[in-house]
Formats: C-alpha cells, sequence, structure tokens
C-alpha cells in the first residue's frame, strides 16, 4: 500500500483525503517513480472543484519529481535509480505515481528534487508566454498580475531577462517586496494598474498584459493595452471571465487576445524538452530564483489549497510524502 490523497466527490478543499491504496502500476510506455516532492499549482484547484472536470474517484496533482522504481518494457534511456522531474500525470500527490516516459525528464546533478518539482510547470508557462504568446522585446512594459505567486515571480524574472520593463500587480506590502525583489519596475495594485501603466508608458498603454487572475482584472487589463497590444489571459483565479464581444477588441485598438494553455506550447517531445531544459540550466546557474513559498507533508494537501485559494501564498507550494 502506499499513502496517496484521494479525491472521492469534488468540492472544496475539505475532499482532499489523506488515504491508503494499491501502487498504480506502469504501461509499457511508462515508469513507477517514487515522488520526493510534488508541485501544487492552480490547475489542481480547478480539478478539486469540478472546473475542470476530471472523473472520480482520482489522486489529484499533475506536477512532482522523484526517482524511478521501474520502467516499462517500451521505455528506452531511462532506468530504475534516475532522478526525474514532470509536469503532466495526474496521480502526483501520492508516494509513487506513474509518469509517461516521454514526460520524465531527467534532472541535472546540479539541481535538487525540490527545485525542480517547484520550477516546471509554472516555470515552463512562464516560458511560454513571455517567449512565444507575447515575445517580450526589449524596452517594452508589460503588465504580471499576481507576480508574487508561483507563475508571477518566474514570469517578472525572464521578462526582465528579454530586455522588458515590468509593472506588477500584487495584493500586499510582502509580495510587493518579493514581485521587486524578481525584478519588477513597478507596483500596481489591481485597483489602479490601468492608470499606472498609462502614466508609465507616456499615454500610449503596455505591449502585453499577462493575466492569470481572470474576471476581476480583465477589463481593466484590456484598458492598459496599447495600440495593437496583446492580453494573453492564461488563468482564472479569481473566476472565468465572462463572454466578449470581438468588436471591443476594435474599439479598443485592433488588440490582441489569447487564451493560451501549456499543452500546445509543450506539443512535442522537442518542444518540452527545450522549454525544461533552458529552465534547468537557469535554475542550476542561479539565472532564476526559484522561492519556495511553502512545503507541506503530503496529508495537509487540504491545508496547502486553502492557503493558496486563500491568497496567503508566494512563489511554490511543495506536498512531501516523506
Ligand atoms: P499563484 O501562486 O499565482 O496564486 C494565485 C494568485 O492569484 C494569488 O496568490 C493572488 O495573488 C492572485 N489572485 C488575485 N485575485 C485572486 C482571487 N480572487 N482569488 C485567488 N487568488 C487571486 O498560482 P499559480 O502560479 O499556480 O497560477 C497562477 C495562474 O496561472 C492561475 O490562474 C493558473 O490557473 C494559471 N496557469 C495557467 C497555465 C496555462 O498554461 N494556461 C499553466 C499554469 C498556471 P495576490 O494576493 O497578489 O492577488
Amino acid at each position: 500500500m502506499m499513502r496517496a490523497i484521494r479525491i472521492r466527490d469534488v468540492g472544496g478543499p475539505d475532499v482532499l483525503e489523506p488515504t491508503d491504496i494499491d501502487p498504480p502500476k506502469p504501461g509499457d510506455n511508462d515508469v513507477l517513480v517514487e515522488v520526493s516532492a510534488a508541485g501544487v499549482n492552480y490547475i489542481d484547484t480547478y480539478q478539486r472543484s469540478g472546473l475542470y472536470p476530471v472523473a472520480t474517484p482520482f489522486v489529484p496533482g499533475i506536477e512532482g519529481a522523484g526517482t524511478v522504481r521501474a520502467v516499462g518494457s517500451g521505455v528506452d534511456g531511462l532506468a530504475a535509480g534516475d532522478r526525474v522531474v514532470w509536469k503532466n500525470a495526474l496521480g502526483s500527490y501520492a508516494e509513487h505515481v506513474v509518469v509517461p516516459a516521454h514526460e520524465a525528464i531527467p534532472i541535472p546533478e546540479n539541481v535538487s528534487d525540490e527545485l525542480a518539482a517547484a520550477l516546471l510547470l509554472q516555470g515552463m508557462t512562464a516560458h511560454y508566454l513571455a517567449v512565444s504568446t507575447y515575445p517580450v522585446q526589449p524596452g517594452d512594459w508589460v503588465i504580471v498580475h499576481a507576480a508574487a505567486g508561483g507563475v508571477g515571480l518566474l514570469l517578472t524574472q525572464i521578462a526582465k531577462l528579454r530586455g522588458g520593463h515590468v509593472l506588477a500587480t500584487v495584493s500586499t506590502a510582502e509580495k510587493a517586496e518579493l514581485a521587486t525583489a524578481a525584478g519588477a519596475d513597478a507596483i500596481a495594485s489591481y485597483e489602479d494598474f490601468a492608470a499606472r501603466a498609462t502614466e508609465l508608458t507616456g499615454g500610449a498603454g503596455v505591449a502585453c498584459v499577462y493575466d492569470g487572475v481572470g474576471q476581476a482584472t480583465f477589463q481593466d487589463s484590456l484598458e492598459a493595452l496599447r495600440i495593437r497590444g496583446t492580453l494573453a489571459l492564461f488563468g482564472a483565479a479569481s473566476g472565468p471571465v465572462p463572454p466578449v464581444d470581438p468588436q471591443t477588441l476594435n474599439a479598443k485598438g485592433s488588440l490582441f487576445l489569447t487564451r493560451p494553455t501549456l499543452a500546445h506550447y509543450t506539443r512535442d517531445d522537442d518542444e518540452l524538452r527545450w522549454r525544461a531544459h533552458d529552465l534547468l540550466r537557469w535554475a542550476g546557474d542561479g539565472t532564476l530564483d526559484v522561492r519556495i513559498g511553502g512545503r507541506y507533508p503530503l496529508a495537509e494537501a487540504r491545508r496547502a489549497h486553502e492557503d493558496l485559494e486563500g491568497r496567503k501564498t508566494t512563489g511554490k507550494l511543495l506536498l512531501l510524502p516523506a
């Protein structure tokens, strides 16, 4: 038997139930991994609440790092004992999880399991947003919402690496300090960021708003953009955005609105490994500062979700099985 978190019926954080179940068995193209750290992501809350449907019962969590214990008969290039990290294997809130072999990325020696698990999903999201969805250009002003969060701290750093100026939104003074330490050039509240954007850009507006907050920020995010600016709406921490009339984009300046998702920016192994290797290299050599804002015993997954949804957290949250 192994310890795991199980969801029998979707709902609030109280449906995250610690339990003992049989360990999963790897298929021919899978590896079985002993989890040393599972990453907590906002998507886990959407799956737990039913916003993103998953067949019940299920073990939540899609990200983690650990050591390969068994490999399927069709797997090349991975062996028992290898340390790997992954961002797409449902069942990661557990002592063992089955990971499709093509999703299991070897961890370099100079990166710990915790660092890798803290980095991969949110880091790849920050990478695709700043490098591909709207590639930040030197001198651009961009807005990063929830800049002290998991994605936000990494996105701020990557936008700065590309030569951009970042206007960051946060809800507290402590979070403002963290966003500034990550490189943010200016800080705004969720109420005044559009006005701050106008002021900072001499009336022009910003090149891109990276918006993972959703409902609460959407309208003002459109207001903050320059002509032909891009709104990259990548999440809904405050709730989903209602339907939009395309004519709005014309009236506000021939704007671009996109709703990207990580799966479409890691479409094949080459793209997945390009982004993952950039991130692991940057984390290993100190180019990126990866903040682990909270470590919770696996059995306390409920508290981790309460804290994340309660806006009490910064950086990355990890669940530790041992
Ligand atoms: P965060 O660590 O950023 O946590 C969410 C933050 O959102 C909070 O800390 C809070 O920061 C801010 N927030 C603002 N309004 C609210 C609200 N009403 N309720 C709760 N939080 C609010 O989480 P993640 O880094 O895991 O995820 C950030 C966003 O990125 C999420 O929307 C997630 O779904 C999305 N995402 C999208 C992906 C994609 O490919 N599309 C992939 C990965 C993540 P503050 O207190 O400063 O306001």
